[in-house]
């Protein structure tokens, strides 16, 4: 099927503004004439030193991050910082965290092993349904970091505010940044896996108050110190020069959109359409309560294995990809990341109601 027949609702890697993608494929051979592509080009030369100020200043720009900040562009995927944050922020002592979903779970896990984890909350029983209230927040007085994720990809929940703790905050944004205004200095480390908003998998953004930079345990590996990289511009190896340029061409999509303000709207728009049908279906329901909804990835299901797996089939068909729930929590899920049109979020409201009126429970 081709491509503008499609519309792909990958939880990630994930779509791309196709803007983006039809710069690199006409840059693809012969980067501004420079006789050469940016996959074959020197990290330390000038040309490329421009493709990365280029990105961090767009990005800075678009998420008006504060001179106290310093934008990273690393390796490794978000999974690496699940260890990068305590190796360099727990300092030997102990931190809270939120558990709401799979990652954050996962990051818990990993801390472990390099100081103490309090958790804070743990939605686990419920199936990872809802986002804790402030008030139910088990907060310790001696944590280095409050860690969270605000958007959880595979369940379908977003925090709707920014917690009160009583350390700094470290997030996990991996499937929500750039989608709604968030103010940086609130953080003392904002992270993101490239591959759902901003760019090719490969790629992880790090968004931290310099400050914070040193603190490391001295096993820390060279490459997981924020201090090193810091200090070396992300240079310290070669980076993922491919992925940072597509980083460039995604931030100026969003930028000649109206910037994160817009895509805010966007978002409301497409999950809101979604959501105000799944609340009125007598076929279909929402996996996350209300107040806690994702307005990234919308997780939902009929409760039937059988007509779940025929509503994905049939969609498919209909050239509406991906919508497959992850295998932990069934059912399905529409991931609708920054790049989604609107239009992409309306066809698939019209096969869910197509089917519902086709269907049974
Ligand atoms: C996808 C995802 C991850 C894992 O990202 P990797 O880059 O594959 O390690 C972590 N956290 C969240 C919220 C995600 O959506």
């Amino acid at each position: 099927m081709a491509r503008e027949h499609t519309y792909n609702f990958s939880a990630g890697p994930s779509v791309l503004p196709e803007s983006a993608l039809i710069r690199a494929r006409d840059e693809l051979l012969d980067y501004k004439g420079c006789g050469m592509s940016v996959m074959e080009m020197s990290h330390r030369s000038p040309m490329f030193q421009d493709i990365f100020d280029d990105a961090v200043n767009k990005l800075k720009e678009l998420m008006n991050v504060p001179e106290s900040h310093e934008v990273l562009l690393l390796q490794g995927g978000a999974s690496t910082q699940f260890a990068a944050i305590p190796m360099n922020l727990i300092e030997g002592g102990s931190a809270d965290y939120a558990i709401t979903g799979n990652f954050s779970g996962k990051a818990a896990k990993e801390a472990e092993k390099y100081g103490r984890v309090h958790i804070a909350a743990d939605t686990s029983s419920t199936g990872h349904d809802r986002i804790p209230e402030q008030q139910e927040l088990m907060l310790s007085d001696d944590a280095k970091y409050f860690y969270y994720c605000a958007n959880n990809t595979i369940y379908g929940t977003e925090w709707q505010y920014v917690p009160k703790a009583n350390s700094m905050l470290v997030c996990d944004m991996s499937s929500d940044i750039l989608s709604r205004e968030v103010n940086v200095s609130d953080f003392g480390l904002i992270y993101a896996g490239a591959q759902k908003n901003m760019a090719p998998a490969g790629l992880t953004v790090v968004i931290m108050d310099k400050s914070l930079a040193g603190r490391e345990l001295s096993y820390t590996p060279t490459m997981l110190s924020y201090k090193t990289m810091i200090e070396s511009g992300s240079m310290y190896n070669t980076p993922p020069c491919w992925c940072i340029y597509m980083l460039g061409l995604t931030l100026d999509w969003v930028k000649a959109q109206g910037g994160v303000k817009a895509m805010e709207e966007l978002r409301n728009a497409r999950a809101g359409m979604i959501y105000e049908f799944l609340d009125n279906s007598r076929l279909f329901k929402a996996h996350a309560k209300a107040g806690s909804r994702s307005f990234m990835n919308v997780a939902f299901r009929t409760g039937d294995k059988d007509l779940d797996a025929e509503f994905v089939k049939g969609a498919a068909a209909k050239g509406l990809l991906n919508l497959k729930g992850h295998k932990i929590a069934g059912g399905m899920r529409a991931s609708m990341y920054n790049a989604m049109p609107i239009e992409g979020a309306k066809a698939l409201l019209d096969y869910m109601k197509e089917f519902e009126s086709t269907h049974h429970v």
